[in-house]
């Protein structure tokens, strides 16, 4: 078994030392920044692909069975939610074209997919805009929602429950100096869109990680809310969801945004949005929701999705010993129990003492 240090203390990074901890490993888990504080923790966070490079689809579905799971187990923050995309003429056209591609997952067990007509005649004018959208159409589907800030707790206990875990908090100058100064066999890299400053060749260039800045507001839950995303026809460049979460606390994330953000900031930087944009989506919510109206928000949250043009689980190409897990772009929950699997397996397949 191997002494094995995974970077990073968020989704990535806590599913990943979970899964090689529960494999017999010895891990230590080391985070720059505590969970509240990672993009993790802005995630609105619904099991379904968005905004993501080349995956492997096998990661998606296990873990959309292991989340199934969570979400009858108390404490974990996961709950089994009723989905609904609402879409105008353009959007289901669009969906027409895309099915297969966007919803390949609309057969999985329990997701219970379906297309069908909007409940009532129902229209929305955007701010700013004069024109109404008229929806005329919706799809419906069931998927787990995870608050964030209760599942990452959930996380950690797991993790630390597991004989030889550990968390050490504390920012990694280099990755490599982890294998040669403080001998751990291997370095799980799980440094989300902070692999910006921590990999040299996602600097800059064409094949360099974008990072698309998602701004959300954590409203008070509307009783009786379905989980709300669109994303397609007007929604196209700037999304609008509602995500009704359970768990320590009832309440309703409000999105949202995907701007492409560059230069990144500094590694460790605390994101602070513009306000403006923050005022922008509650209008938007509230013409589509006029039940949100003079609601404040509970917090206002920014987090950088660390989108490439393929998920990045491979190991280093000069440094076997580092294996890189990074690059989940909008979909980190979504891949995160099947993708940690995949790191158990490359490692299983490391000889003892190096690959
Ligand atoms: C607004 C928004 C909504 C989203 N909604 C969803 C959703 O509904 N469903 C979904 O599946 N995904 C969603 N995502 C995407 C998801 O949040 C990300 O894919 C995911 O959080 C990436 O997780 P991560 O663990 O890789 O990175 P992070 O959460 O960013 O964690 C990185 C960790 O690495 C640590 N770190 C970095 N560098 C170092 C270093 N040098 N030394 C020590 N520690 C270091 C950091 O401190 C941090 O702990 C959303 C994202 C945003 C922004």
């Amino acid at each position: 078994m191997k002494r094995i240090a995974v970077v990073g203390g968020g989704v990535i990074g806590y599913s990943t030392a979970i899964r090689l901890a529960e494999r017999g490993h010895r891990v230590t888990l080391i985070s720059g920044q505590e969970p509240l504080e990672t993009t993790s923790a802005t995630a609105a966070a619904y099991w379904a692909p968005y905004w993501i490079g080349q995956y492997d689809h096998r990661w998606a579905s296990d873990t959309l069975k292991v989340l199934q799971q969570l979400a009858h187990e108390p404490g974990t923050g996961v709950k089994l939610t009723p989905a609904e995309e609402w879409l105008d003429a353009a959007g289901a056209k669009e969906l027409d074209e895309e099915l297969d591609e966007a919803y390949w997952w609309r057969h999985l067990p329990g997701i219970d997919w379906s297309r069908g007509p909007v409940r009532e005649p129902r229209s929305m004018t955007l701010p700013g805009t004069s024109t109404p959208i008229e929806f005329v159409e919706r799809v419906q589907f069931e998927t787990p929602v995870a608050r964030m800030p209760d599942y990452l707790a959930y996380l950690r206990r797991r993790f630390l429950e597991l004989p030889g875990s550990e968390v050490r908090a504390g920012w990694v100058e280099s990755l490599a100096g982890l294998l040669d100064s403080e001998g751990f066999d291997l370095v799980i890299n799980c440094t989300g869109w902070q692999a910006k400053h921590a990999v040299a060749e996602e600097r800059e260039g064409p094949e360099s990680m974008r990072l698309l800045a998602g701004y959300v507001l954590r409203m008070p839950q509307i009783p009786g809310q379905p989980l709300i995303t669109m994303h397609r026809g007007p929604f196209h460049d700037t999304p609008l969801y509602m995500v009704p979460r359970s768990g320590s606390e009832e309440d309703m994330i409000c999105g949202g945004t995907a701007i492409l953000t560059e230069p990144a900031p500094p590694a460790r930087d605390l994101l602070r949005g513009d306000e403006a944009i923050f005022e922008q989506i509650l209008a938007r919510c509230v013409a589509f929701e006029p039940r949100l109206a003079g609601q404040q928000p509970l917090q206002k949250l920014v987090g950088l999705r660390p989108v490439r043009k393929a998920v990045r689980l491979e190991p280093d190409p000069r440094e076997p010993r580092i294996i890189h897990h990074y690059g989940h772009g909008g979909s980190g929950l979504t891949l995160s129990w099947g993708s940690a699997d995949a790191v158990v397996r490359i490692v299983d397949e490391t000889a003892p003492g190096g690959l």
